[in-house]
């Protein structure tokens, strides 16, 4: 899954062009810079590797959801539908522009459910944010015929599914505007970074001036640039640039490396009794980023992660359903709206209603779920072992 496990001399290499000039920003000092321009060299790799029209890098992936969200015209009065299971970023992104989060059950995809989005449109409803979760993407032919439907802007958070792709377009370029994060566990890494990626003009545009303070950019003197808009720092830096240069042309890589682990995992669990898979909308679309399983009952669920834990085979496997960061459950500050300034009326009230809300549907299904991070490190030897011990305590575990 992660980037980092391949850094090396490539990144160092990129880095070290920034470091000989000192020109650590993205803009202006044209003189000393030499030339060296590793941000914009990164959004044109990122145009070129995953066919967006436009790239706009930013300082994190949740900086990125914020920035598409401000370009698309998301805000207060405005209600997002995202889904229970997801990153906490997700809603972070959505309070920090003044709208409303509406959270929905996900499916068997891990996904937003096209029926519980359709269940959640009101006349304030903006925007619909799937987001593709361990590798894997959200049903996007439906969620986009309802979006269509109902004038809906379709905004895909991918930071977790760099190199998925659905239908033979990578995600992330699918919707009005798509977003990876570069963070360090991502499947590539700029150490922090993040990117929104849209084949929208003006929506490219409006996020080039919303993450430097609103400067248009247009002039050759920085300082003289017109503000048209209001706007925010939320820049990369040249440093955490040129690490995604590196490892933007690894990527490749990286994703053969994902397949070949995850399906030799895969040909093992498959043997063992009740183990069942997530649906995956689109099959040859999968980044591989995660083996994604479950048990047929949250006991059974339950025992094999004990089992799991006396085997030593427990680190890199996730039980997300009681997990602090990724489900509704555990989110105890957003539920109780612990914000540190006063959240609008409108936010309030839909985030308290929350500690109200049952999401049966998706209790059912993250209760019996587990993901397996698939390491790129893993010889195809060590992984037919790490199979090979994966089903044997599995088996046991459920006899
Ligand atoms: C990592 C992640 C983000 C946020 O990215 P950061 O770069 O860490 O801010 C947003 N959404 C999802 C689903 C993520 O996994």
């Amino acid at each position: 899954m992660p980037g980092f496990e391949f850094f090396g001399e490539e990144e160092r290499k990129e880095v070290n062009d920034v470091l000989e000039t000192g020109i650590l920003m993205r803009y202006g000092f044209d003189g000393p810079r030499k030339g060296i321009w590793k941000s914009k060299e990164l959004e044109a790799a990122i145009c070129s590797r995953f066919g967006s029209d436009y790239a706009q890098l930013t300082s994190s992936g949740t900086a990125a959801l914020t920035t598409a969200m401000a370009a698309l015209g998301v805000g207060a009065g405005d209600e997002v539908i995202m889904p229970a299971f997801t990153f906490v970023a997700s809603f972070e992104a959505v309070l920090s522009v003044g709208a409303v989060p509406v959270l929905v059950d996900i499916d068997s995809s891990l996904t937003l459910s096209p029926e519980a989005v359709k269940a959640a449109i009101t006349s304030k409803t903006k925007c619909v944010m799937p987001v593709h979760m361990c590798g894997s993407m959200a049903d996007l032919d439906a969620l986009q015929a309802i979006c269509k439907e109902h004038k809906l802007i379709l905004l895909e958070d991918a930071c977790q599914s760099i190199g998925g792709t659905y239908k033979g377009k990578a995600l992330g370029t699918i919707g009005d505007a798509g977003t990876f994060s570069f963070d360090f566990v991502k499947t590539i890494t700029c150490g922090e970074g993040g990117v929104v990626m849209t084949n929208n003009k003006e929506v490219y545009i409006k996020s080039d001036a919303f993450t430097d303070h609103g400067h248009d950019h247009l002039g050759v003197d920085r300082g003289a640039d017109l503000h048209p808009f209001l706007g925010y720092n939320f820049r990369i830096s040249e440093l955490h640039a040129a690490v995604g240069l590196a490892q933007i042309k690894k990527l490749d890589t990286f994703l053969d490396l994902q397949k070949r682990n995850n399906q030799i995992l895969r040909s093992y669990m498959e043997q063992a009794p009740g183990v069942s898979f997530r649906t995956v909308p689109d099959p040859n679309g999968d980044s591989y980023s995660f083996l994604t399983w479950f048990l047929p009952t949250q006991a059974q669920t339950e025992k094999a992660i004990e089992a799991m834990k006396e085997a030593g085979i427990l680190a890199g496997n996730f039980y997300w359903f009681a997990n602090n960061w990724h489900y509704i459950r555990k989110w105890d500050h957003l539920k109780t709206a612990k914000s540190l300034y006063a959240l609008n009326q409108d936010q309030q009230n839909a985030i308290t209603a929350l500690q109200h809300n049952a999401f049966d549907k998706s209790d059912a299904i993250m209760s019996r779920c587990i993901s397996t991070a698939i390491s790129l490190t893993w010889t195809e030897e060590q992984m037919h072992e790490k199979g090979a011990k994966f089903l044997a305590v599995l088996k046991a575990s459920l006899s």
